[in-house]
């Protein structure tokens, strides 16, 4: 009774999942109480509601939040969300994840994050872009490039930022492309910033195959998920020598031990959808490619797909988390306890906000890299951060998310004292 309902809590409140992760990890380094008081609130969260006039000629009320969780490194990093479900809670933990995302991978950041409660899916062009541009002048007070950055999320794009950018732009009296990133690259977006995410889990993927003594080379892999972190891991991976033996998007899994074409999904996702595909190499139940008999295990959907109930029939060797908390607490003490390796999501997506990070250096300094210039960064700067927390992870005995926790929690701490916060 009593695990039932630790799971029940642990499926539903990302908030309290966060919190959870920063005492795991606070406890094993003996961190000061009062950092971790501070660490398990937002700084600031400011929420907003303002109107839009849609197609019909009507008006409608928005809300939106943007929660910043910490900068005493910097100025906070973070997406914004445009979906129906967006909560409070959701975007405070989602900013709190940020934090030590960029701790990980020692960016001069702090953790931020937005959100809109709207459903793009069934809004106009003009609407989206009313809704945006409606949104960045509300929050315009606390965002600014020495401030807090905001970049996409879940159904927000390049073309977004772009009419965030200029609106904030035009508040301000000057052009300000340092406010945002993941801007389209005409207006100093960065080259590499859409395959950043799955680059970055790429790298990780490497190092963590090279410490369990596989090779990369015919290695299995299953991937769930097939958007802009699933299928560009897909694509790299398989340039490795990777054999993509299963996919899924939300309407089914695809499954061939002998490896999928991922020539034919990619084509079929495009232009109809990936279930057009052999039916043969249908999953009847898509849950179970979350346990086949792979080499690696890509995650790249949602939060919560690894839990009590699933976690001891998990058969990867690596998991790979490019989506944001894929895996609850409970799940990680099974997977720990199994051998498997887990690359905790606030390294192995990384790469994303390490590339806005390069994105914003270039736009303050008026100077733009080439792709394979950022990429030979991204791989250093992913490398390093692998190697960090597998390192710490050694020397505590401790999975690798705690000890991603405990990197982060060091330099964030460092930076509290420093700063004469406690
Ligand atoms: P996306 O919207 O491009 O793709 C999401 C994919 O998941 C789609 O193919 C969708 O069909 C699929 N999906 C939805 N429900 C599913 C289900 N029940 N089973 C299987 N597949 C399902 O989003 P994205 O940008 O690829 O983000 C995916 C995850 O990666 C999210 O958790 C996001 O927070 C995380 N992430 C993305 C980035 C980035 O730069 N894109 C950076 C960091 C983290």
């Amino acid at each position: 009774m009593k695990t039932q309902q630790t799971e029940a809590v642990e499926s539903l409140n990302p908030f309290q999942i966060v919190q959870t992760q920063i005492e795991n990890a606070a406890k094993i380094i003996g961190l000061d109480r009062e950092i971790v008081e501070i660490l398990k609130k937002p700084k600031r969260v400011m929420t907003v509601s303002f109107p839009v006039r849609m197609d019909d000629g009507s008006i409608q009320v928005f809300e939106g939040y943007r929660s910043q969780h910490n900068d005493a490194i910097g100025p906070t990093k973070g997406g914004i969300r445009f979906h129906p479900d967006v909560t409070r809670d959701e975007v405070i933990a989602l900013s709190m994840w940020m934090t030590f995302k960029c701790g990980v991978v020692n960016l001069p950041y702090g953790g931020g994050k937005g959100g809109v409660i709207c459903d793009p899916r069934t809004m106009s062009k003009g609407e989206i872009e009313r809704v945006s541009r409606r949104f960045i002048e509300a929050i315009s007070d606390i965002v600014g490039p020495d401030k807090d950055i905001p970049a996409p999320d879940v159904y927000t794009n390049p073309q977004i930022m772009g009419w965030m950018m200029d609106t904030y732009s035009r508040i301000k009296g000057a052009f300000n492309p340092g406010v945002i990133t993941g801007k389209p690259p005409i207006i100093g977006g960065s080259k590499g910033r859409n395959e950043a995410t799955a680059r970055g889990c790429v790298f990780t993927i490497a190092e963590a195959m090279k410490d369990i003594g596989k090779e990369l080379e015919g290695a299995t892999v299953a991937i769930q998920g097939f958007g802009n972190a699933g299928r560009v891991a897909a694509d790299l991976l398989a340039e490795q020598g990777c054999k993509i033996v299963a996919v899924s998007d939300s309407k089914g899994a695809l499954y061939n031990p002998d490896g999928l074409d991922l020539d034919d999904v990619k084509e079929l996702k495009d232009t109809s959808a990936i279930l057009n595909y052999d039916s043969s190499f249908h999953l009847k139940n898509p849950d179970e490619l979350l346990e086949l008999d792979v080499d690696i295990l890509v995650p790249a959907a949602l939060e919560n797909v690894i839990t009590l109930k699933n976690a001891h029939r998990v058969k990867a060797n690596i998991i790979a988390e490019a989506a944001n908390g894929p895996t609850t607490p409970d799940a990680d003490k099974i997977l720990y306890e199994k051998g498997i390796l887990v690359i905790p999501d606030i390294l192995a997506n990384a790469g994303g906000v390490t590339v806005s990070y390069f994105e914003w250096v270039q736009n303050l300094m008026n100077y733009y890299w080439s792709e394979e210039e950022v990429n030979e960064k991204l791989k250093s700067a992913m490398e390093t951060s692998y190697h960090a927390v597998s390192n710490l992870a050694q020397k505590y005995s401790i999975d690798f998310r705690t000890a991603a926790y405990v990197v982060s929690l060091k330099r964030i701490a460092e930076a509290m004292k420093a700063r004469g916060w406690v």
